[in-house]
């Protein structure tokens, strides 16, 4: 199954624990636009491809603090404006 998730709601999570082996960031919360599954299903890709998302700990995107939308390029764009 690799549809794209282009119909479906919208939603932000933060990236999966397991995926913390690779402290690449300095805000260790930042939350994630939904992207398309992953490749071997391990989950679902953060939409700028750079982490497996955590679809137990998922946002509604209006939600999610400014602070702590992801800002990387894929995830920007997907922010919904208010
Ligand atoms: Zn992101």
């Amino acid at each position: 199954m690799t549809t794209t998730p282009d119909n479906e709601e919208p939603w932000a999570a933060t990236r999966d624990a397991s995926w913390y082996e690779r402290p690449d960031v300095h805000s260790d919360k930042s939350v994630h636009m939904a992207g398309r599954k992953a490749p071997r299903g391990e989950g679902v890709m953060s939409r700028c491809g750079r982490s497996i998302l955590d679809e137990n700990s998922s946002w509604i995107p209006e939600r999610v603090p400014l602070g702590l939308r992801c800002r990387s390029n894929g995830c920007r764009q997907a922010w919904p404006t208010a």
